[in-house]
């Protein structure tokens, strides 16, 4: 049942669309580790992977995208060879658009050529090549002036180790608007934990961290699943200083995490722009902080340093 009528803004109907075709998205991804034919490829390093799921996620979400919005610019991480491969792949999520994404009223009246979509078909490859399956998720940012105005982040593995429990899940958020799909809990008081990467540590990344005096570091892998860590309260800060993630790494988390409250900038504070034309790496890095902590007092602790080796 389709609950985004035809009369429904734009941006609502972006959201119920892409809420439905990351979820298949995520079947996708399952599917193919269920086949153990991961189809590894190196991009610029070992450590910068891509697999066949990668892949086969990137041409369904942008094929579908494009059917249902054939005049919005959606600019995917594996490139345009997948985006142009629509063999078969076309997905129509009318049929399971089950959320209905109320649209804040400065956004109500958005045209498709004001919209660009930021989409990371796989956030986490090394993650899922090596097991460690609920650090995956599937993002689709949408954004509007270069802001992050909507953003999905579908985690298809979560539960994966309770059996008997739903698998997978997929939060939503509109900042100015609604977050939905997962309580939002704050992160306890009277300690610091911070989470960062796993995969692409460095000395800079490293002084980072420890300039906050964390009481715990989490690194897990990917940047959707280190902001799903600040929505369920298990992390007070994600600290990255390095130029290593790009914009759809950041784009869906970072409309979440405001919609929920909290922020999401580069390392030295500067806001993130997604517009079209934008570079595609963030090579200021990426701070974020869950709803209720002090963003900017984060920022201060930063050194020098780290800011000086991260280029604007
Ligand atoms: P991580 O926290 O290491 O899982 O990284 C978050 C996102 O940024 C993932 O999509 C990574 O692939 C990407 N990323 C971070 N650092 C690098 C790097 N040095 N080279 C390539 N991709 C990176
Ligand atoms: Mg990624
Ligand atoms: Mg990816």
């Amino acid at each position: 049942m389709s609950l985004a009528p035809q009369s429904s803004p734009l941006l609502s109907k972006i959201m119920s669309s892409s809420i439905a075709v990351a979820n298949h998205a995520g079947k996708i991804i399952r599917e193919i580790m269920k086949t153990g034919e991961l189809g590894i490829v190196e991009k610029e390093s070992a450590r910068d992977l891509q697999t066949e799921a990668d892949r086969a996620a990137q041409r369904c979400i942008i094929s579908s995208l494009n059917k249902c919005f054939p005049k919005i610019t959606i600019i995917g991480e594996e490139g345009d060879e997948e985006a142009r491969d629509l063999s078969g792949q076309v997905y129509d999520p009318s049929a399971e658009m089950t959320v209905e994404v109320t649209c804040p009223p400065q956004f109500s009246s958005l045209t498709e050529d004001e919209i660009v979509l930021w989409v990371d078909p796989l956030d986490g490859t090394a993650e899922y090549t090596q097991g460690l399956l609920d650090h995956v998720t599937v993002l689709i940012g949408i954004a509007s002036g270069g802001k992050a105005v909507g953003g999905v982040i579908h985690q298809p593995y979560y539960n994966y180790q309770n059996p008997g429990s739903k698998l997978g899940r997929t939060v939503w958020g509109v900042p100015g608007g609604a977050v939905g799909g997962m309580p939002i809990v704050a992160p306890p008081e009277g300690r610091l934990i911070v989470t960062t990467t796993r995969s692409h540590s460095s000395s800079t990344v490293n002084d980072a961290i420890s300039s906050v005096s964390p009481d715990d570091v989490l690194r897990v892998g990917g940047a959707g699943h280190k902001v799903m860590l600040l929505l369920e309260g298990k992390a007070h800060v994600y600290v990255f200083a390095s130029p290593g993630c790009k914009k759809w790494d950041t784009c869906a988390p970072q409309a979440v995490l405001e919609a929920a409250g909290g922020t999401l900038t580069d390392i030295k504070g500067t806001a993130i722009p997604y517009h079209a034309s934008a570079p595609h790496r963030n090579s200021s890095g990426v701070l974020a902080s869950a709803a209720g902590q002090n963003h900017d007092a984060f920022l201060e602790k930063i050194p020098q340093h780290v800011k000086d080796n991260l280029k604007a």
